[in-house]
């Protein structure tokens, strides 16, 4: 049985640039109706650090109606996941334009005091936005996939509630950041974790359902499509270092192609699934649960999110939520089998 999650980090550009309504509230408000006429949810992955520091230094005006929005959200039943970016938290915003926290980019690197201030805050910022004291979100994503080392952050977010991560994708390799979610290319497609989110563990408070991803010959990274929205995303000139990190990831002959609704071509969409329907009809007694990603700031094709969702109720694939699929994958006999090949 196969079910897909439609993930959406909900999010200006990664260094502070963009403006709410064009790149958060306007696409979020559009996929909202598409998915309200295919009766389907997705889940807004709500970068939380960025709104709460917007709306301090009172930078962008549309930060009510984002959320006006996440109310809505709310209110009509869509799941909301945390997403964050802590190096907002000690940002600043001079001459009119931000700047960042660096040291502060990758939560599992800080201390463990450091951590439960930066959740507790931002679970106290978005509870504020509901009206809800007692909201937790079922999932979390970490700012640009970081979840390593992971033993803190992870302890951290099970004493808050939070039941589920998504912030692997299967064969990543990030060398700038230290990421490496190669190993987890062994197991299934979902696992409990404790110390490495790498690392399938039985005990495991947290369970992994990792952005699904899919292993092919670097080329096929190279649509027009997703180098147009790369670009488009990465328009503040990247530093050599950098781009000499990025260059060093790419050099291997497959790579880790995302499950992304707004970067994939309907026809690359469709091919991963179908990937997916086969192995499935070769062994129909497991559970595989698929999350695909987007990014607002990335979402300008709405025809390919509409032929996409025709296609998933064509092939009988329900489009589910992250408190679904866990409730499945937590009740199903012998979960441990079936959560690691
Ligand atoms: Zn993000």
């Amino acid at each position: 049985m196969i079910e897909c999650i439609f993930s959406i980090d909900y999010e200006i550009y990664g260094n502070g640039e963009g403006s709410l309504r064009e790149l958060v509230f306007e696409p979020a408000e559009r996929l909202m109706a598409t998915f309200r006429k295919w009766k389907a949810r997705f889940v807004p992955f709500v970068e939380v650090a960025e709104l709460e520091m917007l709306e301090a230094k009172g930078t962008d005006s549309t930060i009510n109606l984002v959320k006006q929005q996440l109310r809505n959200f709310y209110s009509e039943g869509f799941e909301l996941g945390l997403h964050l970016h802590p190096q907002w938290y000690k940002a600043r915003h001079e001459n009119g334009r931000w700047l960042l926290d660096y040291s502060e980019y990758n939560l599992c690197t800080l201390s463990r005091e450091r951590v439960v201030q930066i959740v507790d805050r931002a679970l106290a910022y978005l509870r504020g936005i509901l009206g809800v004291d007692d909201f937790t979100p079922v999932s979390f994503r970490a700012g640009n996939w970081l979840f390593q080392p992971t033993q803190t952050v992870a302890n951290v977010l099970v004493e808050q509630g939070i039941k589920v991560d998504s912030s692997v994708f299967k064969g990543g390799l990030q060398r700038q950041h230290k990421l490496d979610y190669r190993r987890a290319l062994r197991n299934g497609y979902y696992w409990k974790f404790t110390n490495d989110t790498n690392v399938s563990d039985p005990q495991g408070a947290l369970l992994e359902l990792p952005i699904h991803t899919q292993m092919v010959p670097f080329w096929r990274m190279f649509t027009t499509k997703r180098v147009g929205l790369q670009r488009k995303a990465s328009s503040a000139a990247q530093n050599g270092k950098k781009r000499l990190y990025r260059i060093l990831d790419f050099l291997r002959f497959r790579y880790p192609l995302k499950f992304d609704f707004c970067r994939m071509t309907i026809h690359e969409l469709t091919r991963l699934v179908d990937r997916v329907i086969k192995e499935d009809q070769k062994d129909t007694t497991s559970f595989r649960p698929i999350v695909a990603i987007g990014h607002t700031k990335d979402l300008v094709d709405f025809e390919t999110v509409e032929s996409f969702l025709s296609y998933l109720e064509q092939k009988g694939i329900a489009v589910s939520t992250f408190s679904d699929v866990y409730q499945k994958c937590v009740t199903v006999p012998g979960f441990n089998v079936l959560g690691s090949r």
